[in-house]
């Protein structure tokens, strides 16, 4: 048990989420353990953004993090581009719902991070950036093959109970333990209509490509610069990874549908499948589903809104708690956050019987932002896509919309929400 403090934390899953968070407990001198179901720490060979935000939350967290993101990090290929997150433009000419045709590679918008500290695409292969992470923590911390199934209250502990037929106890248990979280069944009940995620409608082929390949096909700016092509129930998204040597590609298609009809959520992806469902789409778009390598097929899932993230002593973090479609490129930063202010309000506590109060606060900043992250998220989706019922096809109204999308997203006064949480630990208000 750390100097000071009379509790132990169980962290459950060690994706993203519950490794920052992990980080933020020990630098906050919490005595913790971190339970994940695999046998080590491994995350998919796919790239992922983090907008300003993110990188300043890892930053408040431990600036190691930043130092190690910045190890694998890549940023556009060209310096006058550096500030743009997309750029936006048709990829398809033909299909429009409303007869509107708009011309294949029109150009709609730039959208900029611009005026803060972090700008533009900020990317990383995932694996490299977790074992950035894993770097931070000692190896006493971690138990590998620790699949949570239950928790029980016995006296003043949680006990928690594996797959594997062990237990452990803790004060407090925080569940990271991502989309198919148990401990949100556990916190909500398995009946809540919240408790698992629902299907978005929409699904993605994720691959890479060489970046001299992609070079070869597409140009030096296109393929060196992130960018965004939009059509008609699908749109492609193309950012560079691992230091500009490959270029990362997720293609969206709608399924028109709405339904899931797979048990498994991931299925290594057919090449023909990928050329049918972006038939009729323009070269470049073509060449990128042609030349796209590693290729795997992902349902799009997302939670329904939680009416909690805490429940006495169990908390919710990350995909856990607020499991979002990937259109704003900000799941994994609102992690990030929560990992803040959720290990900085567990400082703040000096005995077991406060552990409730830093979960309320924690609740009480961070489920609606994070929450309004999942419903934009999905709003993007139909933008991009021209199915959004205002916009529908109609660039211009596009360009706008994209120009104010994000901005609350990336220019979050982290450090404020932080002395609000404080306020309402101390006080119960936010003010
Ligand atoms: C196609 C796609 C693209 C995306 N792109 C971006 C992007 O560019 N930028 C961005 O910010 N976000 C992006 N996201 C979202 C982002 O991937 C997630 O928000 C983020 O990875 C969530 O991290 P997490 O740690 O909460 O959960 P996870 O990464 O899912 O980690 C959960 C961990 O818990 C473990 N676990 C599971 N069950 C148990 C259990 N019962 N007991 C113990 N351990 C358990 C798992 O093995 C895993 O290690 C994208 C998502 C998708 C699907």
């Amino acid at each position: 048990m750390a100097e000071g403090k009379d509790f132990h934390v169980a962290v459950c899953g060690g994706g993203i989420g519950g490794l920052c968070l992990t980080i933020g407990l020990l630098r906050q001198n919490i005595s913790c353990k971190l339970y994940e179901a695999a046998p080590a720490f491994a995350e998919i060979g796919a790239g992922v953004s983090f907008g300003p935000n993110a990188i300043q939350a890892m930053e408040l967290i431990d600036p190691q993090i930043v130092r190690g993101f910045e190890n694998c990090s890549t940023i556009n290929g060209w310096p006058e581009k550096r500030d743009t997150w997309f750029e936006f433009r048709t990829g398809q000419a033909k299909g429009t719902r409303r007869g509107v045709l708009a011309a294949t590679n029109t150009y709609v918008a730039d959208v900029k991070t611009g005026g803060v500290q972090y700008v533009g695409q900020n990317s990383v292969h995932r694996a490299h950036f977790l074992d950035e992470l894993v770097k931070l923590i000692p190896d006493e911390v971690p138990e590998f093959g620790k699949r949570l199934v239950n928790i029980e209250e016995k006296g003043d502990k949680m006990i928690l109970a594996f797959e594997d037929g062990t237990s452990s106890e803790a004060d407090a248990v925080i569940g990271c333990d991502g989309i198919k979280s148990r401990m949100r069944e556990i916190l909500l009940g398995k009946d809540h209509e919240a408790a698992h995620a629902v299907f978005s409608g929409k699904y993605a082929y994720r691959g890479l490509i060489p970046m001299e390949t992609a070079v070869n096909a597409l140009g030096d700016e296109l393929a060196r610069n992130p960018q965004m092509y939009m059509g008609h129930h699908g749109h492609v998204l193309t950012f560079p990874i691992e230091k500009g040597k490959t270029m990362n590609v997720v293609a969206f298609r709608t399924k028109l549908d709405g339904k899931w009809p797979e048990k498994d959520w991931i299925l290594p992806s057919k090449k023909e499948d990928m050329t049918k469902d972006f038939m009729g789409w323009d070269d470049r778009v073509m060449n990128i589903i042609y030349l796209m390598e590693k290729c795997d097929v992902w349902a799009l899932f997302e939670h329904l809104p939680s009416p909690t993230y805490y429940k006495g002593r169990l908390c919710l973090l990350g995909d856990a708690a607020h499991a979002s479609t990937p259109h704003q490129g900000a799941g994994a930063g609102q992690a990030i956050e929560d990992a803040f202010i959720l290990s900085n309000l567990l400082g703040q506590v000096a005995s077991v019987a406060d552990i409730t109060r830093s979960f309320k606060a924690y609740d009480s900043v961070r489920r609606s932002r994070s929450q309004r992250v999942v419903t934009t998220s999905k709003e993007a989706g139909c933008l991009y896509e021209m199915e959004d019922e205002e916009v529908g096809s109609d660039l211009d109204k596009a360009r706008e919309n994209l120009l104010a999308r994000y901005d609350w997203i990336w220019r979050n006064d982290l450090k404020a929400q932080l002395r609000e949480a404080k306020n309402v630990m101390l006080n119960g208000s936010r003010i």
